[in-house]
């Protein structure tokens, strides 16, 4: 399957979860078997070759090819949770949504000083939440050494936030 030809597999919901948003859905990709291996394909010849120590995935949707990615990479994984749902020591970012604020958290012990670490998330759209989750690998003295995602929304710019970090998606709409 070619990678233009995964944009089919995405569901488009519109109004949720709330009016004026029209949700990707990605669960009609992951449930097609060929689909979504082409789909974890096409995230790791973005990466492939690159030494890394970590990759951290971003809840919850972050989790299906953060890990996949780290298996093929032979590296660790690493979630980024909401609060509350770490079981240790956790450090935190704070970031701005379009109302008001969220907080992302990590382990404290999950990245080492200088490891070299991809970022994942499932989609791309102001770049509020990957910022945030950079700037915890950094707080933990960890070096982004990519960010990675399956879909991103080019028309609200969220790359620009994300610069000078080195930036891919699979799937632009
Ligand atoms: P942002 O911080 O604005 O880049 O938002 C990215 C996060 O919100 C990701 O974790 C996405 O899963 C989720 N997200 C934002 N917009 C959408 C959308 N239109 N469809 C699906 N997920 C979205």
């Amino acid at each position: 399957m070619q990678r233009n030809q995964l944009s089919s597999y995405i569901r488009n919901i519109p109004d949720f979860p709330k009016s004026g948003i029209m949700f990707k859905d990605l669960t009609t990709l992951l449930q097609d078997p060929v689909a979504f291996k082409a789909a974890t394909e096409e995230l790791y010849k973005d990466v492939k070759g690159k030494r890394i120590d970590k990759v951290v995935g971003i809840e919850s949707r972050g989790f299906f090819f953060g890990a996949l990615l780290a298996d093929k990479l032979s590296a660790g994984f690493v979630p980024v949770r909401k609060p509350g749902k770490l079981p240790y020591k956790t450090v935190q970012a704070s970031y701005k949504l379009e109302y008001g604020m969220d907080i992302l958290e990590m382990h404290e012990d999950a990245i080492r000083e200088g490891e070299l670490v991809l970022l994942h998330d499932d989609l791309l759209a102001t770049g509020g939440t990957a910022n945030a989750a950079c700037k915890l690998i950094e707080k933990l003295k960890g070096n982004v050494v990519h960010v990675s995602f399956l879909v991103e929304l080019t028309y609200l710019y969220g790359r620009d936030k994300l610069r000078p970090y080195e930036v891919s998606s699979v799937i632009q709409f």
